[in-house]
């Protein structure tokens, strides 16, 4: 065959590099209601799943930022989206983040909504975070989840060669309703739209890769490890019912490279995206 047509038939074959990220999905919640999460079900039976512990402290930030930088948190020193006072922004971050290393390398990269930073960061798409990144009551929740969703979907079908959503909604929801069944009517709207995603766009049909995975668990406020939240505010207590632990999930399919731990996602992109 010729070289070029070989090329081509390459290039439309290379397939998309998903990364759904979801803040604080936990698998106590998804493990014994897996008959209300089909979807979720569904890509447990096709792909292989685990649980991730963190060896790092549960803070949303930095383990978001070793994700997709690779790092450990005493390489990229990024720990908390405010420090003394001042928001830390991308640019006070000293790492290249896998968005900036394959995009130089000429690869097709979309990021959308990455909350290593407040509001949360996108690369290559236009996209406005619901809330500053913090949304806090059932309309931004919503709003999130569908936006996010929508945009999501309007990406994959630009096939990119690596494309990664992050949802926020649950991480808030779970701090204030942590233990009610509240939570579990978010995880299977949640669920809902992953099948959107991921089953209705045909995303699994080719040769697709996707891993879906969070920062860390969740669980009641009194037995984590890690007070991630003020429990008081300048306006008084804020009543929060749960917190960060250190159990994240992690679901793949087509992904080769074993991940073990956050650091280890872009390790998986930079080894398949070729
Ligand atoms: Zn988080």
């Amino acid at each position: 065959m010729d070289k070029s047509l070989e090329a081509m038939i390459g290039e439309r074959n290379k397939g998309t590099f998903l990364v759904l990220g979801i803040d604080a999905a936990t698998w106590s919640v998804i493990t014994p209601n897996l008959s209300k999460l089909r979807n979720f079900k569904r890509l447990i039976e096709i792909g292989k799943s685990k649980v991730i512990t963190l060896m790092e402290k549960p803070i949303s930030a930095s383990v978001w930022c070793g994700m997709f930088s690779g790092k450990l948190p005493a390489e990229h020193k990024h720990e908390s989206y405010v420090v003394n006072g001042d928001i830390v922004k991308r640019a006070d971050i000293k790492v290249d983040f896998i968005w900036d290393i394959l995009s130089k390398e000429g690869k097709e990269v979309k990021a959308l909504n990455v909350p290593f930073v407040v509001p949360p960061y996108s690369f290559n798409v236009d996209f406005k975070p619901i809330g500053f990144g913090l949304p806090t009551n059932e309309k931004e929740w919503e709003e999130e989840l569908e936006r996010v969703t929508e945009k999501t979907k309007y990406l994959i079908e630009e096939k990119p060669d690596l494309l990664i959503s992050v949802y926020t909604l649950l991480d808030r929801i779970q701090h204030f309703h942590w233990g009610e069944d509240y939570v579990v009517e978010w995880y299977e709207r949640m669920d809902e739209k992953i099948g959107e995603l991921i089953f209705d766009t045909g995303f699994l049909d080719g040769n697709n890769k996707l891993i879906v995975i969070s920062d860390h668990g969740f669980c009641s406020f009194g037995e984590a490890k890690v007070q991630t939240l003020p429990e008081y505010t300048k306006e008084g207590k804020l009543n929060l019912k749960g917190d960060h632990h250190e159990n994240a999930l992690l679901i793949t399919v087509n992904v080769e490279y074993a991940v073990e731990r956050p650091q280890d996602v872009f390790y998986a992109i930079k080894k398949e995206i070729k």
